[in-house]
């Protein structure tokens, strides 16, 4: 039996974990981190990497903006193999109504410091040649990031580890007790706080928290570098989020560092089957054709599927668990888990130092009132 003692605990080494700890030890807290698998081994290798506002809500756009600056921070000094770029993302219309839309969207943005531009049709295909003609123009926000989510995942914890911390992998976390944690066959950590960064697994370490998979499937096309060179979004993305349908889907071209283009994605109430559907994936080859047939003849060189961790009120859980002192939550970002990576470490460890955040917490804190309206399941029932 290996028995230590850390200042904190965390539990799971996603992005979300990975962030935290990384934060914890720029503060000088000895820090153990223990990982069931390898880093970055759950959604985060499934997940894209755009680093988005997003004004799903007001306290969506405030946790994302704040956690993107973290990233703009961080990024000069994330190595080159985590394919951290400034690429922007024009947010595409295909109507006049839809350029209505985007145009509200730039009123939110601008009122919240954030640059944002309307694009006409022809400034559109200017910027993205690849783009079909006759959209009706987009938003460009030029400040949005890419990041490679499991590079950067395992950049956080060599960091972690050349400050002292400890990374154990292959390693299950069994029980979060009062005080630490007990994992695998022998290790028990003593920590004064512990964090549940578990993902969509939380709710087995920390029961009634509201976590849900929201299945997602990506397409990798082989292309040719430079060819895409923003996120490309179309405008119904933020309506998908909030879609009770089992399965929606909105166009998402991600363009990766080595010139292929990641397309997605669905968001679907589909329980924790990971098998590629071919009909979703035909669904999002659809998409690339009405936005960007240029693309449509690249080669399909993958397929994969990924669940985030979401939540009823699609906010993720952060802070202190009531009624269990010295247990923190940050889980459930559901679509945004890369974007509100660092944000959320800042909110955990000033939470657990006892310090005023830069944001409000209040909105992102676990409270019983927000577990009450879950996402509906596969056939409209509640999926716990
Ligand atoms: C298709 C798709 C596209 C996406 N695109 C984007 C995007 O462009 N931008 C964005 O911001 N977000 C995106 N996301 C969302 C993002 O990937 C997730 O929100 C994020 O990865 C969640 O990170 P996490 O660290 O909370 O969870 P995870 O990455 O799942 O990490 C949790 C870790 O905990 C470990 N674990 C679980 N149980 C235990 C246990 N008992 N003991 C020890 N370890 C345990 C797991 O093995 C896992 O490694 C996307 C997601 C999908 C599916």
């Amino acid at each position: 039996m290996t028995e230590l003692e850390v200042d904190l605990a965390i539990v799971g080494a996603g992005i979300v974990g990975a962030a935290c700890a990384y934060r914890a030890v720029e503060e000088g807290l000895r820090v153990g981190v223990v990982e069931a698998g390898e880093p970055a081994a759950g959604t985060t290798s499934a997940g894209m990497g755009h680093i988005v506002a997003l004004d799903g809500s007001p306290e969506e756009l405030v946790l994302t903006r704040y956690s993107q600056r973290c990233w703009a921070e961080l990024g000069p000094r994330l190595p080159p193999g985590a394919g951290f770029r400034s690429s922007g993302t024009l947010w595409v219309a295909r109507s006049g109504a839809e350029l209505a839309t985007a145009e509200a969207k730039a009123e939110r943005f601008h009122r919240a410091g954030i640059p944002a531009e309307i694009l006409d049709s022809e400034e559109l295909v200017l910027m993205e040649p690849m783009l079909r003609e006759g959209l009706a123009g987009a938003l460009l926000v030029p400040e949005d990031l890419l990041v490679d989510p499991a590079a950067a995942t395992r950049h956080l914890l060599e960091v972690v580890r050349e400050k002292g911390g400890r990374v154990w992998t292959g390693t299950r976390v069994r029980a979060i007790r009062p005080g630490g944690i007990e994992a695998g066959e022998e290790l028990q950590l003593r920590a004064r706080g512990v964090v549940n960064a578990a993902g969509v697994r939380a709710p087995e370490l920390s029961p009634g928290l509201p976590i849900v998979p929201r299945k997602g499937h990506l397409v990798r096309l082989a292309g040719g570098r430079g060819r895409v060179r923003h996120q490309i979004v179309e405008l119904g993305y933020g309506a998908g989020i909030r879609s009770p349908d089992p399965v929606s889907i909105a166009l998402n071209l991600h363009p990766r560092a080595d010139g292929s283009v990641l397309v997605g994605a669905s968001r679907e109430w589909a329980g924790d089957d990971p098998r590629v559907d071919p009909a979703v994936v035909e669904r999002l080859l659809g998409r690339v054709r009405e936005y960007a047939p240029a693309l449509a003849d690249w080669p399909v060189t993958g397929a994969r599927t990924g669940f985030r961790p979401a939540t009823p009120d699609h906010l993720p859980w952060i802070g202190p668990m009531p009624g269990a002192p010295g247990l923190f939550v940050a889980a459930g970002h559901e679509g945004l888990g890369v974007t509100e990576a660092l944000g959320t470490a800042h909110l955990v460890v000033d939470a657990f130092l006892g310090r005023v955040p830069a944001i409000p917490i209040e909105p992102y804190l676990p409270r019983p009132e927000r577990a009450v309206a879950p996402p509906p399941g596969p056939e409209g029932t509640p999926a716990r």
